[in-house]
Protein backbone atom coordinates (compact mmCIF):
# COMPACT_ATOMS: atom_id res chain seq x y z
CA UNK A 1 0.00 0.00 0.00
CA UNK A 2 1.60 3.49 -0.94
CA UNK A 3 0.78 6.39 1.05
CA UNK A 4 -0.61 9.37 -0.37
CA UNK A 5 1.82 11.80 -0.91
CA UNK A 6 1.09 15.81 -1.48
CA UNK A 7 3.65 18.45 -2.27
CA UNK A 8 3.34 22.06 -3.02
CA UNK A 9 5.26 23.58 -5.46
CA UNK A 10 5.30 27.46 -4.21
CA UNK A 11 7.80 28.57 -7.51
CA UNK A 12 8.39 31.77 -7.36
CA UNK A 13 5.46 33.27 -5.05
CA UNK A 14 6.64 34.02 -1.39
CA UNK A 15 7.13 37.55 0.94
CA UNK A 16 8.03 36.88 4.69
CA UNK A 17 4.22 37.51 6.02
CA UNK A 18 2.70 35.17 3.42
CA UNK A 19 5.12 32.47 4.51
CA UNK A 20 3.96 32.94 7.57
CA UNK A 21 0.38 33.20 6.99
CA UNK A 22 0.23 30.11 4.94
CA UNK A 23 2.54 27.45 6.96
CA UNK A 24 0.27 28.62 10.12
CA UNK A 25 -2.67 28.27 8.19
CA UNK A 26 -1.66 24.36 6.85
CA UNK A 27 -0.47 23.91 10.45
CA UNK A 28 -3.84 24.45 11.61
CA UNK A 29 -5.72 21.62 9.51
CA UNK A 30 -3.17 19.14 9.66
CA UNK A 31 -4.98 17.11 12.66
CA UNK A 32 -7.15 15.09 10.14
CA UNK A 33 -4.48 14.84 7.18
CA UNK A 34 -3.00 11.26 6.87
CA UNK A 35 -1.37 12.02 3.69
CA UNK A 36 2.66 12.68 4.16
CA UNK A 37 2.83 16.52 2.79
CA UNK A 38 5.83 18.39 1.40
CA UNK A 39 5.76 22.17 1.17
CA UNK A 40 8.80 23.21 -1.20
CA UNK A 41 9.79 27.00 -0.77
CA UNK A 42 11.79 29.16 -2.48
CA UNK A 43 15.82 29.55 -1.07
CA UNK A 44 15.32 32.04 0.73
CA UNK A 45 12.61 31.29 2.88
CA UNK A 46 13.24 27.33 3.34
CA UNK A 47 14.86 28.66 7.26
CA UNK A 48 11.72 30.35 7.86
CA UNK A 49 9.75 27.20 7.04
CA UNK A 50 12.30 25.16 9.07
CA UNK A 51 11.42 27.16 12.19
CA UNK A 52 7.62 27.38 11.63
CA UNK A 53 7.33 23.44 10.63
CA UNK A 54 9.43 22.23 13.97
CA UNK A 55 7.89 19.22 15.62
CA UNK A 56 4.95 18.95 13.09
CA UNK A 57 4.41 16.67 10.32
CA UNK A 58 4.99 19.22 7.55
CA UNK A 59 7.99 17.88 5.59
CA UNK A 60 10.23 20.26 3.56
CA UNK A 61 11.57 20.51 -0.04
CA UNK A 62 13.50 22.50 -2.24
CA UNK A 63 12.37 23.61 -5.57
CA UNK A 64 15.82 22.86 -7.27
CA UNK A 65 19.83 22.27 -6.51
CA UNK A 66 23.16 23.29 -8.47
CA UNK A 67 24.70 19.87 -8.96
CA UNK A 68 28.25 21.16 -7.56
CA UNK A 69 28.81 20.91 -3.91
CA UNK A 70 30.57 24.43 -3.44
CA UNK A 71 32.43 27.28 -5.37
CA UNK A 72 32.17 29.52 -8.03
CA UNK A 73 28.78 29.09 -9.26
CA UNK A 74 27.55 32.93 -8.27
CA UNK A 75 23.87 32.58 -7.49
CA UNK A 76 22.94 28.83 -7.13
CA UNK A 77 22.37 26.67 -4.32
CA UNK A 78 24.12 23.09 -3.68
CA UNK A 79 21.94 20.22 -2.18
CA UNK A 80 24.06 20.38 1.04
CA UNK A 81 22.92 23.84 1.70
CA UNK A 82 19.07 23.10 1.40
CA UNK A 83 19.64 20.27 3.71
CA UNK A 84 21.01 22.94 6.11
CA UNK A 85 18.19 24.00 6.40
CA UNK A 86 15.95 21.15 7.17
CA UNK A 87 15.12 19.94 2.98
CA UNK A 88 14.28 16.56 2.94
CA UNK A 89 13.30 16.68 -0.77
CA UNK A 90 13.50 18.56 -3.97
CA UNK A 91 12.08 19.00 -7.07
CA UNK A 92 14.30 17.94 -9.89
CA UNK A 93 13.30 19.06 -13.76
CA UNK A 94 10.26 20.23 -13.18
CA UNK A 95 8.58 21.57 -16.93
CA UNK A 96 9.99 25.54 -16.46
CA UNK A 97 13.27 24.47 -15.57
CA UNK A 98 13.09 22.38 -18.16
CA UNK A 99 11.77 24.76 -21.13
CA UNK A 100 13.36 28.34 -19.41
CA UNK A 101 16.00 26.77 -18.16
CA UNK A 102 17.34 24.14 -20.61
CA UNK A 103 17.66 21.11 -18.51
CA UNK A 104 18.00 18.22 -20.58
CA UNK A 105 16.76 14.69 -19.94
CA UNK A 106 20.90 14.36 -18.66
CA UNK A 107 20.99 17.17 -16.82
CA UNK A 108 18.13 16.43 -14.72
CA UNK A 109 19.40 12.91 -14.11
CA UNK A 110 22.67 14.25 -12.98
CA UNK A 111 20.19 16.44 -10.44
CA UNK A 112 18.36 13.09 -9.04
CA UNK A 113 22.24 11.92 -8.79
CA UNK A 114 23.19 14.38 -6.76
CA UNK A 115 19.91 14.91 -4.84
CA UNK A 116 20.45 11.00 -3.55
CA UNK A 117 24.01 11.22 -2.91
CA UNK A 118 23.15 14.10 -0.46
CA UNK A 119 20.02 12.34 1.12
CA UNK A 120 17.45 14.36 -0.34
CA UNK A 121 14.50 12.52 -1.77
CA UNK A 122 13.91 13.76 -5.86
CA UNK A 123 10.50 15.04 -6.82
CA UNK A 124 11.25 14.21 -10.31
CA UNK A 125 8.93 15.55 -12.77
CA UNK A 126 8.37 14.25 -16.20
CA UNK A 127 5.86 15.21 -18.68
CA UNK A 128 5.18 15.72 -22.16
CA UNK A 129 4.22 18.94 -24.15
CA UNK A 130 0.72 19.41 -25.65
CA UNK A 131 1.90 19.10 -29.18
CA UNK A 132 3.62 15.79 -27.79
CA UNK A 133 0.76 14.45 -26.77
CA UNK A 134 -1.42 15.76 -29.35
CA UNK A 135 0.30 13.56 -32.29
CA UNK A 136 0.44 10.49 -29.86
CA UNK A 137 4.19 10.58 -28.58
CA UNK A 138 2.81 11.19 -24.64
CA UNK A 139 4.76 7.45 -23.90
CA UNK A 140 7.44 8.30 -25.61
CA UNK A 141 8.34 11.14 -23.70
CA UNK A 142 7.63 10.15 -20.35
CA UNK A 143 9.82 6.91 -21.26
CA UNK A 144 12.86 8.97 -22.76
CA UNK A 145 12.73 10.95 -19.76
CA UNK A 146 12.27 8.13 -17.24
CA UNK A 147 15.27 6.14 -18.91
CA UNK A 148 17.86 9.25 -18.24
CA UNK A 149 17.55 9.14 -14.92
CA UNK A 150 17.11 4.71 -15.03
CA UNK A 151 20.58 4.82 -17.11
CA UNK A 152 22.42 7.13 -14.27
CA UNK A 153 20.94 6.28 -11.07
CA UNK A 154 20.21 2.68 -11.77
CA UNK A 155 16.30 1.01 -10.99
CA UNK A 156 17.32 0.46 -7.08
CA UNK A 157 17.39 3.99 -6.42
CA UNK A 158 13.40 4.53 -7.26
CA UNK A 159 13.17 3.26 -3.47
CA UNK A 160 14.37 6.93 -2.59
CA UNK A 161 12.62 8.81 -5.94
CA UNK A 162 9.64 10.04 -5.66
CA UNK A 163 7.80 10.65 -9.52
CA UNK A 164 5.64 13.20 -10.65
CA UNK A 165 3.66 13.24 -13.61
CA UNK A 166 2.82 16.72 -15.21
CA UNK A 167 1.55 17.02 -18.36
CA UNK A 168 2.85 20.85 -19.71
CA UNK A 169 -0.22 21.42 -20.75
CA UNK A 170 -1.73 20.57 -17.94
CA UNK A 171 0.66 23.11 -15.48
CA UNK A 172 -0.77 26.72 -14.26
CA UNK A 173 -3.18 26.77 -17.03
CA UNK A 174 -6.49 25.14 -15.30
CA UNK A 175 -7.03 22.68 -17.92
CA UNK A 176 -6.41 19.22 -15.80
CA UNK A 177 -5.84 15.76 -17.71
CA UNK A 178 -8.75 13.83 -17.27
CA UNK A 179 -8.60 11.08 -14.43
CA UNK A 180 -8.56 8.54 -17.35
CA UNK A 181 -5.82 10.34 -19.20
CA UNK A 182 -3.96 10.91 -15.88
CA UNK A 183 -4.20 7.16 -15.29
CA UNK A 184 -2.96 5.41 -18.40
CA UNK A 185 -0.20 8.09 -18.01
CA UNK A 186 0.50 6.41 -14.76
CA UNK A 187 0.19 3.43 -15.11
CA UNK A 188 2.23 3.28 -18.10
CA UNK A 189 4.96 4.52 -16.28
CA UNK A 190 4.47 2.01 -13.78
CA UNK A 191 4.75 -0.79 -16.24
CA UNK A 192 8.17 0.68 -17.23
CA UNK A 193 9.49 0.60 -14.26
CA UNK A 194 7.88 -2.67 -13.78
CA UNK A 195 9.58 -3.75 -16.93
CA UNK A 196 13.37 -3.14 -14.43
CA UNK A 197 12.08 -4.65 -11.22
CA UNK A 198 8.53 -5.52 -10.69
CA UNK A 199 8.82 -4.55 -6.71
CA UNK A 200 10.24 -1.28 -7.34
CA UNK A 201 7.45 -0.70 -9.58
CA UNK A 202 5.08 -1.15 -6.80
CA UNK A 203 6.38 0.52 -4.21
CA UNK A 204 6.97 3.62 -6.23
CA UNK A 205 4.97 6.88 -5.41
CA UNK A 206 3.88 8.48 -8.80
CA UNK A 207 2.24 12.04 -7.80
CA UNK A 208 -0.61 13.81 -10.54
CA UNK A 209 0.64 17.75 -11.38
CA UNK A 210 -1.20 19.94 -13.24
CA UNK A 211 -4.20 22.43 -12.11
CA UNK A 212 -4.89 19.69 -9.37
CA UNK A 213 -7.03 21.45 -7.22
CA UNK A 214 -10.18 21.08 -4.58
CA UNK A 215 -12.92 20.28 -7.07
CA UNK A 216 -10.73 17.44 -8.55
CA UNK A 217 -8.12 15.79 -6.25
CA UNK A 218 -10.37 13.47 -4.81
CA UNK A 219 -11.10 11.77 -8.24
CA UNK A 220 -7.26 12.10 -9.14
CA UNK A 221 -5.94 10.76 -6.35
CA UNK A 222 -8.91 8.09 -6.27
CA UNK A 223 -7.59 6.54 -9.27
CA UNK A 224 -5.46 3.05 -8.92
CA UNK A 225 -1.67 4.45 -9.66
CA UNK A 226 -2.29 8.35 -9.07
CA UNK A 227 -0.49 8.36 -5.18
CA UNK A 228 -1.04 12.01 -4.82
CA UNK A 229 -0.50 15.41 -6.11
CA UNK A 230 2.51 17.91 -6.73
CA UNK A 231 0.29 21.47 -6.59
CA UNK A 232 1.39 24.81 -7.84
CA UNK A 233 -1.41 27.47 -7.51
CA UNK A 234 -3.43 25.73 -5.04
CA UNK A 235 -0.77 25.33 -3.03
CA UNK A 236 -0.72 28.79 -1.79
CA UNK A 237 -4.01 28.87 -0.15
CA UNK A 238 -4.08 27.05 3.06
CA UNK A 239 -7.51 25.78 2.79
CA UNK A 240 -7.29 24.60 -0.66
CA UNK A 241 -4.06 23.23 0.06
CA UNK A 242 -5.53 21.10 2.77
CA UNK A 243 -8.88 19.79 1.27
CA UNK A 244 -6.59 18.19 -1.32
CA UNK A 245 -4.23 16.95 1.23
CA UNK A 246 -7.67 15.14 2.75
CA UNK A 247 -8.71 14.47 -0.61
CA UNK A 248 -6.20 11.04 -0.73
C1 LIG B 1 3.44 22.66 -10.89
O1 LIG B 1 3.97 23.72 -11.19
O2 LIG B 1 4.12 21.70 -10.53
C2 LIG B 1 1.99 22.59 -10.96
C3 LIG B 1 1.41 21.42 -10.92
O3 LIG B 1 1.31 23.79 -11.05
P1 LIG B 1 -0.29 23.99 -11.06
O4 LIG B 1 -0.85 23.15 -9.96
O5 LIG B 1 -0.47 25.46 -10.83
O6 LIG B 1 -0.77 23.54 -12.39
Amino acid sequence: MRQVIVAGNWKMNASKEAVSTLVMGILSGMADVESKVVVCAPYPYLSQVEALITHSQLHLGAQDLNTNASGAFTGEVSANMVKDFGAEHVIVGHSERRSLYGETDEIVAEKVQVALDNGLTPLFCIGELLEERESGNTELVVSRQIQAVIDRVGIEAFKNIIVAYEPVWAIGTGVTATPQQAQDTHAFIRSMLAENDADIAQSTPILYGGSMNPTNAKELIGCEDIDGGLIGGASLKAEDFLQICKAG
